[in-house]
C-alpha cells in the first residue's frame, strides 16, 4: 500500500516533546500542512476538548505522539499519571479520529510493551506472552491498550489506525532532568556537569549490566513517516536500530563523546529495570527501512543539542 502525504492535513499530536518535534521537522520534506496545539488551545485528557478541536480542524492524518513519558524512577513513582494521563488522552485521540473519519493515524508506543523475559531479540509477537517489568508496567499497559484500540477501530470500522513501537530514544528535545529522564540524558548531563566541575567520578544508577538498544530521534521520525506512506496492518511494527549495549557500555560511550575522563560508580539502590531489551528489527527492514545515525554520531549530536541548550527541562509528569 502507499499513502501519500502530500498536500494532506497532518495532526501532530505531542508537537513539543522530542518524539513529536522531530516527526515535525522531518515532515517538512513531504509537502503536507502540519497541524500542531498547545496545550491552552486543547487539553488532550478531556474529551469534548479533542473532539471539538478534531472537528474543527479535521486532519486528514494523525500521528499520535502525545503521551506522559519518563524514565525508570519516574514511572515508578508515578504509576497512577502514567497510566492514567495515557489510556485517557490515546483513547480521547483514537476515537476522535474515528468519528472525523481521518484517513490515516499512527500510534506511538514504546518497548516497555513486552514482557520482562521476552526472548530477545523481542519479535512484535511476544506481545502479551508474559507478565511486565513492574518499574514501568502502568505505561506498558496504557501502551498496549493503545495498540489494541488501533486494531479495535480497524476491524469492527475498517479504520486505517497503525501502531509503532520505537526503542529507546534520544536526540535534541531529550528531558535532561535527572529525576525524571531516561538514561542517556542523564549520563550526557552527569559526564558534562562532572567535566565542567571537575569532580573525580559520575554515578550510574543499578549494576551498569542491563543491555538497552538506542535509537535517534531523528532516525526514529523517519521510520514513522515510512511506516505511515507504506503500512497497513493490524500488527504494530518495532522501530529500533537492532543492538544493543550494557549501561556501563553507554556511560563509557557517553564520556568520551563529551570528554569527561574521570571514574564511574554505581548506586546500587536505584533499580536495574529489565535485564534487557533489544526488539527485533526484521519486521521493519523487510518493510525497506534501515537507520542512518550511528550511536556515537547521534550521543555527540545530542550533547551538541544539549549544549545549545535544545532541551525541555520538563517538570516530572509533564507530557510529551
Ligand atoms: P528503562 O529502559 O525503562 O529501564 O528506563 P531508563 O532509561 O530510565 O533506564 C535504563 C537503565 O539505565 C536502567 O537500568 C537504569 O537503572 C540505568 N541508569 C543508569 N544511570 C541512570 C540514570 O542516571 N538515569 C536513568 N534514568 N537510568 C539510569
Amino acid at each position: 500500500m502507499s499513502y501519500d502525504l502530500k498536500g494532506k492535513r497532518v495532526y501532530v499530536a505531542g508537537h513539543r516533546g522530542m518524539v513529536g518535534s522531530a516527526i515535525v521537522r522531518r515532515l517538512a520534506s513531504e509537502g503536507c500542512e502540519i497541524l500542531t496545539a498547545t496545550r491552552a488551545e486543547v487539553d488532550l485528557t478531556r474529551q469534548t476538548e479533542v473532539e471539538a478541536w478534531m472537528g474543527k480542524n479535521r486532519p486528514d492524518a494523525v500521528f499520535l505522539a502525545a503521551a506522559k513519558v519518563g524514565g525508570i524512577l519516574a514511572n515508578d513513582t508515578y504509576p497512577a499519571d502514567f497510566l492514567y494521563d495515557n489510556l485517557i488522552l490515546e483513547a480521547n485521540i483514537i476515537h476522535a479520529a474515528h468519528k472525523i473519519g481521518v484517513e490515516k493515524l499512527m500510534f506511538l508506543g514504546s518497548s516497555c510493551i513486552y514482557p520482562k523475559f521476552a526472548d530477545q531479540p523481542i519479535a512484535e509477537e511476544s506481545l502479551l506472552t508474559g507478565l511486565l517489568e513492574p518499574t514501568n508496567e502502568w505505561y506498558a499497559i496504557a501502551k498496549i491498550a493503545g495498540i489494541k484500540l488501533c486494531q479495535a477501530y480497524r476491524r469492527q470500522h475498517g479504520r486505517d489506525f497503525i501502531s509503532a513501537m520505537p526503542t529507546n530514544l534520544y536526540g535534541p528535545g531529550d528531558n535532561f532532568d535527572l529525576q525524571s529522564s531516561h538514561v542517556m540524558p542523564a549520563l550526557i548531563r552527569k559526564a558534562h556537569e562532572a567535566k565542567v566541575n571537575r569532580l573525580p567520578e559520575i554515578t550510574v544508577w543499578g549494576t551498569g549490566k542491563p543491555r538497552r538498544e538506542f535509537l535517534h530521534v531523528d532516525d526514529c521520525a523517519d521510520a514513522c513517516v515510512h511506516l505511515m506512506k507504506t503500512y497497513s496492518a493490524d500488527v504494530h511494527v518495532n522501530v529500533g536500530s537492532g543492538e544493543d549495549i550494557t549501561i556501563l557500555e553507554l556511560t563509557q560511550l557517553v564520556a568520551k563523546v563529551v570528554g569527561f575522563s574521570g571514574g564511574i560508580v554505581h548506586d546500587l539502590a536505584k533499580p536495574d529495570g529489565t535485564p534487557r531489551k533489544l526488539m527485533s528489527a526484521e519486521k521493519l527492514r523487510a518493510l525497506g527501512w534501515y537507520p542512518r545515525i550511528p550511536l556515537e554520531a547521534g550521543i555527540t549530536n545530542a550533547y551538541e543539542a544539549f549544549l545549545k541548550g535544545e532541551y525541555l527541562e520538563r517538570r516530572q509528569g509533564d507530557a510529551a
